[in-house]
């Protein structure tokens, strides 16, 4: 029996395998259905996919990186990081690529998981980790026709790299961060963008520069000069959680600023008033873009606000019967992000993840469920940020998992169940505190499920969640012992 399956090779889950190595742990292995490692990083491979947080941020403290080529780190350049991460650590033999799991059932007798992987093996561990993120699974809009589309059709997410855009007529759907990075990538190359936008998104500047070789050798020689960096990135952007969870008010300086973005950005007064939000800034993600403005005024980009009908052979019809020539449509529609997962995972009687969430996904600090011992979330429920690094919270919870194990072993214990009680209590404040979160003002954004509850976000400091998750309490956990 091995002592913990992760299950996804993305950022989490590395960071976790990497952590237990450094805790003496051998016995482990980490899922990933692809080939390859890198979860969100291998699989967006869109024209201008980069991270909206800084370099020098979206990095592990335990693996900090002088090399970034600029203020915020591209998709290949990250991907790579995570690559040279696994290599490092020595992640090789842990690792079980093009293997999915396709059921995980926990078995109160021995209480162990049983993992059936998709190459047909099982595979039994003490612990499981639960770490393909909740960005993964594209949201397919259900417009008539599109099955039918003449051209290509391509999810963001699942981006076809060998797309040649050239002399091509696009259609984008949707104005999420995805959105705004691909169509200032493929405007110049593309004969004619449609930008379908159901609702304007804020944009902030974002500011992004090359890192000269001068600074980047600095950070490599330089003792504490790159902490430092990190520590002044990381109190900068964890100042906006009061404005997100506090007093959203304090969000209108900002709009102040997006809109004086978008002035600057966007010459034709038609297509600015087009592009104003009507909620309060925050409720959906804040997007950061430079050039996303400027893209829209091109004269081979049009911006659509008119709802989609339908889509034809070779065109998407929208609500006024214009129909808009398209080649390929790109969906940036984003994602299904609270739901449970699609797989089974069936904890004590047999009770399914999608049964314990029928009402909506939620978990003790994002990490355990009740009547699920031993099972570990990473980036579970209620732990997304609006304002910071996930890695912060990737590396709270490593921390956690870590001290859950150390207990089990401590004290000889076989299984930690979190208390339904406890749970339920912990969930009653967090919703109570989100109530009062920016999230809260009446926008739909894919941090609400279909009951209109957040299930995805953190309300409050990273530094918080950090306190919180420092150690397992014990009191708060059934602890199932040695079988007599
Ligand atoms: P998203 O934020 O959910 O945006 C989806 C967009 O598609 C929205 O504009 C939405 O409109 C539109 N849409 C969805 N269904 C539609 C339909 N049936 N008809 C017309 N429009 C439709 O998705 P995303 O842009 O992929 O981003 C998801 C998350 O991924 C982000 O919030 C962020 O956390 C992460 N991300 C991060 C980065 C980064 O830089 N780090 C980059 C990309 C993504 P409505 O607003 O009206 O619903």
């Amino acid at each position: 029996m091995l002592d913990v399956v992760i299950v996804g090779a993305g950022f989490a889950g590395i960071g976790m395998a990497i952590r237990l190595k450094q805790r003496g742990f051998r016995n482990f292995v980490l899922l990933e259905r692809a080939n390859e490692v890198g979860g969100t990083w291998r699989d967006n491979a869109y024209p201008g996919c980069a991270c909206d947080i800084p370099s020098m941020l979206y990095s592990f403290s335990f693996e900090p990186h002088a090399g970034w080529t600029r203020t915020y780190p591209a998709r290949e350049e990250i991907w790579a990081y995570l690559r040279r991460c696994v290599e490092r650590y020595g992640l090789g033999p842990h690792l079980r690529l093009g293997t999915e799991l396709v059921e995980a059932a926990y078995d109160q007798e021995e209480a162990l998981w049983r993992v059936r992987t998709s190459d047909g093996a099982t595979i039994e561990a003490r612990a499981l980790v639960w770490a393909t993120g909740f960005l993964n699974r594209a949201n397919v809009p259900d417009l008539d026709g599109l099955a039918s589309f003449g051209g290509t059709v391509v999810h963001s997410s699942a981006w076809d790299t060998s797309l040649d855009l050239r002399g091509t007529d696009v259609a984008v759907i949707g104005t999420g961060a995805s959105a705004i990075q691909i169509v200032p990538a493929i405007a110049p190359l593309a004969r004619r963008v449609t930008l379908f936008q159901r609702t304007p998104a804020w944009v902030m500047p974002r500011r992004d520069a090359p890192v000269s070789p001068l600074r980047r050798a600095l950070r490599r020689s330089v003792p504490g000069l790159a902490w430092l960096e990190r520590q002044w990135i990381y109190w900068q952007l964890e100042a906006r959680a009061v404005g997100f969870t506090v007093e959203p008010r304090m969000l209108q300086a900002m709009e102040a600023i997006a809109r004086r973005h978008l002035a600057r950005g966007v010459a034709a007064p038609a297509l600015r008033d087009k592009l104003v939000p009507s909620y309060r800034m925050g409720c959906k993600r804040i997007l950061l873009s430079d050039d996303y403005y400027p893209s829209l005024d091109r004269d081979n980009v049009d911006v659509v606000t008119e709802p989609i009908r339908e889509v034809r052979e070779r065109a998407v019809v929208t609500a006024d019967g214009i129909e808009h020539p398209a080649g390929v449509v790109v969906l940036a529609t984003g994602f299904r992000a609270t739901e449970p997962p699609p797989v089974r995972i069936a904890g004590r009687g047999g009770v399914t993840l999608a049964d314990a969430w029928r009402d909506g996904m939620e978990a003790y600090l994002g990490t355990s469920v009740a009547g699920f011992p031993n099972l570990f979330l990473l980036i579970g429920p209620n732990t997304g940020l609006g304002h910071n690094s996930m890695v912060l919270m990737m590396e709270a919870q490593y921390r956690y998992v870590l001290s859950a194990l150390a207990l089990l072993r401590r004290r000889r214990l076989r299984a930690l169940d979190v208390r339904a009680d406890v749970q339920a209590r912990y969930n009653a404040r967090l919703q109570a505190r989100l109530a009062r979160t920016v999230w809260s003002t009446g926008c739909a954004s894919w941090y609400l499920d279909r009951r209109g509850k957040n299930t995805t976000l953190w309300p409050g400091f990273t530094f918080a969640f950090r306190a919180q998750t420092r150690r397992v309490r014990s009191e708060r956990y059934d602890l199932i012992g040695e079988a007599n």
